[in-house]
């Protein structure tokens, strides 16, 4: 890692050469309360002075809702080609947690199998982080994910009057270098930096008790009474798998056209709190209730991947809680567990 800062009044060339020279994907006010990545043409459109967490997630440049896989023709011999689409883009003003959401996804989608699509976009998305205002429902403190010290390029943090760069690739310095001047960090540049970030976590107002969850939570695994009051008024929507930047699951459509012998097969986002999710053929159904689903996702979100991969499912940016018109709390539900275990 390089540690360089950058004036304050070269920053907006900077930026302005970026979005020039590159596909450039930035932060945009959507409405009132949110913010999306997109096609950013001029740095007028550029917002990242966002509040709330964007959504959808920035895990769409990566896993799109709905992609292509692979083509095919049946004849004497059947022909397979798989549909890779990928070009180098910068997504800048992303934040710590989601960039570890991605770091989860790098995880996910290389492991046990490498998929082809996932890491093609991957390797051609250059990121570049900034830091943002947790929200009151971000817990990533607590989650260890509000800071990112990989899968990056380039991360800025505002000083008071420059900003500190930290540089993780060759690919991030080599865009400092060709779209600006950066000097190398002195010691002062360094203990200003250390005072901005204590300042920048004491920001994070929610705190859950997610030491030891899942031994907690595998206590109360199979107790009807307390699910059933933490799930009483979910919908079965799905919003909450939707919007967050670490849930992964997919379903795979096949699309073949009248002619029978040629087709597509695509993938779309899945959700694992919909009744449809555990519905196989001859309508049995492996999760019926809500609240068998509910507690299905807590344990992938904080205990199987967290076995598996060493990383929790969760980053504790608190989107998931903000979109749920049943106001169902993740952050709440952890406290929750550790408290009826505690009684
Ligand atoms: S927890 Fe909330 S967002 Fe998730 S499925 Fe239930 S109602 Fe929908
Ligand atoms: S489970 Fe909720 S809080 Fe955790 S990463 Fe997903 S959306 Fe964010």
């Amino acid at each position: 890692m390089l540690y360089k800062v950058l004036d304050k009044s070269a920053y907006q060339d900077f930026i302005k050469s970026l979005i020039a020279d590159h596909q450039f994907i930035g932060p945009k006010k959507k409405d009132k309360a949110t913010h999306d990545f997109v096609p950013i043409k001029d740095i007028s459109e550029l917002d990242t002075d966002y509040k709330r967490t964007t959504l959808p997630p920035a895990k769409k440049l990566l896993f799109p809702p709905n992609e292509e896989l692979v083509s095919y023709e049946l004849g004497d011999e059947i022909v397979v080609e798989p549909v890779i689409e990928a070009s180098e883009k910068i997504l800048f003003g992303i934040n710590a947690w989601d960039i570890n959401g991605m770091n989860f996804m790098d995880k996910i989608f290389t492991t046990d199998f490498v998929d082809a699509n996932y890491v093609a976009k991957r390797k051609k998305l250059t990121v570049i982080g900034i830091d943002s205002e947790p929200t009151e429902t971000n817990f990533s403190l607590s989650m260890g994910a509000d800071y990112a010290t990989e899968g990056f390029d380039l991360y800025i943090t505002e000083l008071k009057d420059k900003y500190f760069v930290r540089v993780a690739t060759a690919k991030g310095d080599g865009l400092l270098t060709k779209h600006t001047t950066a000097m190398e960090a002195t010691n002062e540049d360094f203990s200003e930096y250390s005072k901005y970030k204590d300042d920048y976590r004491e920001k994070f107002s929610k705190d859950v008790r997610i030491k030891n969850f899942y031994d907690d939570f595998e206590a109360i695994y199979d107790n009807e009474q307390f699910w059933s009051k933490v799930t009483k008024d979910c919908y079965s929507c799905g919003s909450c798998n939707l919007s967050c930047p670490t849930c992964f699951c997919f379903n795979v459509k096949d699309d073949m056209q009248l002619n029978l012998t040629t087709g597509k097969k695509t993938r779309e986002w899945d959700s694992c709190m919909i009744p449809e999710y555990g519905l196989v053929a001859g309508e049995h159904n492996f999760r019926p209730n809500k609240e068998n689903r509910l507690k299905q996702r807590y344990r992938c979100k904080l205990k199987t991947f967290k076995e598996k991969l060493g990383n929790y499912s969760c980053v504790g940016c608190g989107r998931c809680i903000e979109v749920c018109m049943a106001k169902i709390n993740i952050a709440d539900d952890i406290d929750s567990v550790k408290k009826e275990v505690s009684i």
